[in-house]
């Protein structure tokens, strides 16, 4: 038949997983609807169908098969990051959020002379061992003491224990610069507290924030995000400004 839908091909696991594979709106597949006639389709196309089933032309969508919901959601899909290394195995219903979190993600080396490409953890690595003079290196929960030039676009930060990435951003405005801390992380992991206090003579702005996670950082065109705003005179007659920088170890 030319109707297609995941629910006839529910019990070959491969068809399914290509499918799944294939096809992202499937993830949003949370319900399984029945008609009179015991016919099975998912509540998208029953949409599409406009609550007429395709087999027996029976009003469909009223009725939840419950069973099949739970096969569904007992057949174990494999990360769409298998090839590049990722061993997880989920449900199709978590597929999604794991595949915003997983580590085996791609991103980019954030240094815009390379051309690295890998996942995030051999990003932490990539970094230590290639640019490692490129980094401040820094610890959790412990201030860091460091000196932003007007010239600095940028520092690279990087955790001393784990290897996490993050990259202070210095932006020109028309009155002074914003700074803000970015971390080079996947899309889920999200909200690592820091502060940052800026200091010149007597005088300090304190800042506290969440970082964004980054997975391609585009130096040309940083994130939009809340960062402290540093009117120009407050950097030193050399064109410099006292950092301490405090990022907070993130809740695993
Ligand atoms: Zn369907
Ligand atoms: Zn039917
Ligand atoms: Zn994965
Ligand atoms: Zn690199």
């Amino acid at each position: 038949s030319a109707f297609f839908c995941v629910c006839h091909f529910v019990l070959c696991t491969t068809v399914l997983h290509c499918f799944i594979s294939f096809s992202s709106f499937i993830f949003t597949l949370l319900s399984v609807a029945e008609c009179g006639n015991g016919h099975i389709v998912c509540n998208r196309c029953c949409i599409e169908l406009m609550n007429k089933c395709p087999s027996c032309r029976l009003p469909i969508g009223h009725s939840r098969s419950i069973a099949m919901e739970k096969v569904l959601e007992s057949i174990q899909v494999t990360c769409e990051n298998e090839d590049h290394g990722c061993k997880e195995k989920m449900s199709y219903s978590k597929k999604y959020d794991h595949g915003k979190a997983c580590h085996h993600a791609r991103c980019s080396c954030p240094l815009a002379a390379c051309n690295f490409v890998g996942s995030f953890n051999q990003i932490y690595q990539h970094f230590r061992g290639v640019h490692k003079h490129a980094a401040e290196e820094f610890v959790y929960d412990k201030v860091l003491r460091i000196t932003l030039s007007v010239h600095h676009d940028l520092i690279f930060l990087q955790e001393e224990k784990n290897g996490d990435l993050f990259i202070l951003n210095n932006s020109t405005e028309p009155h002074g610069y914003r700074i803000s801390v970015n971390c080079i992380a996947p899309p889920c992991k999200g909200g690592i507290v820091y502060s940052i206090v800026a200091k010149s003579g007597g005088a300090a702005y304190k800042f506290n924030s969440c970082t964004k996670s980054i997975q391609n950082w585009d130096e040309n065109n940083p994130p939009s995000v809340a960062s402290l705003l540093v009117p120009s005179d407050f950097f030193g007659s050399y064109g410099q400004l006292n950092l301490e920088v405090r990022i907070q170890h993130p809740k695993k």
